[in-house]
């Protein structure tokens, strides 16, 4: 009896990734082939069926907890690494252009870990490098391609002039902010090894989408370096995956913003709000609530900017949301 309510769990356990991927056995089929066997064959059936779910579920968690492979600057590259680099490290460190990047435990015959590399927009496609330290300190290279996508242009119009050419006074401002947020950009946090692709943190139609080539009154700006969330002024805001928040301010062009690590170079940005309800220390999960969409900052109207950023390279979050 017990035996087959563990085999139940691992069928349910299954099914969605079966759906997905259309690989594995639907839960009716596995019905259908049990209802097919004779009395006598029945138990050694469920052995080795409860062993397949097994292995099965395990390979499904690993692959499914993954951002998706989209090597383009603001994308995300997947790189496993062979077990001939790594054998020997218990703790190996992978880098690019300088900034330390996620590695996560593979299970696959070939690697031990992979690398989530998130890529700079203003990367040149073409031939990369991921610098990998050894226990002996020293330096081992993997190669990877980034290829080229054009993003679309975006024109807004901004009513406060201040907000597209700022005063003398204001720069000094700006550019202490800057450091700020590009700061909590790079911190590291290394508590889990444990990934969880994110949720939504707030309702609403993407307004505005990841990479849009910007220009702000005519003038040529920054890349839109998140995305935005069309939501009502007051409509709450929410942590997409455990973390700890890292900062807080009331920032130039980004309003009221939080900034929270998820571990290992993952930071995630919420900008123009209303109201913030965390302060920096706290930890939160899933589903915690953040403050609440405001227009604060350089806005055309009420929206919640969303970054996602890892190892210091601002990527599209879409890439990151759980595809359930
Ligand atoms: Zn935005």
């Amino acid at each position: 009896m017990q035996k087959s309510g563990g085999c139940l769990l691992l069928i349910f356990g299954i099914s969605d990734y079966a759906n997905n991927r259309q690989l594995i056995p639907r839960p009716q089929e596995i019905a259908f082939f049990f209802f097919r066997q004779p009395r006598a064959n029945l138990q050694a059936s469920w052995l080795v069926v409860c062993l397949l779910l097994a292995i099965i579920s395990h390979t499904a968690t690993a692959n499914t907890e993954l951002p998706r492979h989209n090597p383009v600057p603001g994308g995300i590259a997947i790189i496993p690494i062979p077990k001939s680099l790594t054998a020997e490290i218990t703790e190996p460190k992978a880098y690019f252009e300088k900034n330390r990047v996620m590695l996560l435990p593979a299970t696959d015959a070939e690697s031990q870990w992979i690398a989530v590399v998130g890529i700079p927009l203003t990367s040149t496609p073409g031939q990369q490098k991921l610098t990998l330290i050894n226990t002996r300190a020293t330096e081992t290279s993997i190669h990877f391609d980034i290829e080229p996508k054009n993003y679309q242009e975006q024109h807004l119009n901004i009513k406060n002039k201040r907000q597209v050419n700022p005063l003398q006074q204001d720069l000094e401002r700006i550019q202490r902010e800057q450091a700020e947020i590009i700061g909590a950009f790079k911190s590291w946090h290394s508590t889990s090894t444990h990934f969880s692709l994110f949720e939504m943190p707030a309702e609403g139609e993407i307004s505005s989408p990841f990479g849009l080539r910007r220009f702000f009154n005519n003038q040529p700006r920054n890349p839109h370096s998140g995305l935005d969330i069309a939501a009502p002024e007051g409509a709450p805001i929410y942590a997409p995956a455990d973390g700890q928040v890292i900062t807080t301010g009331n920032y130039f062009f980004n309003g009221n913003t939080v900034l929270i690590s998820h571990y290992n170079g993952l930071v995630t940005m919420y900008c123009h709000m209303k109201r913030i309800d965390v302060t920096p220390g706290d930890p939160v999960k899933k589903g915690t609530p953040l403050g609440l969409v405001g227009k604060t900052g350089r806005v055309t109207g009420a929206h919640l900017h969303w970054s996602v950023s890892l190892n210091n390279a601002r990527v599209d979050p879409a890439l990151l949301l759980s595809r359930e």
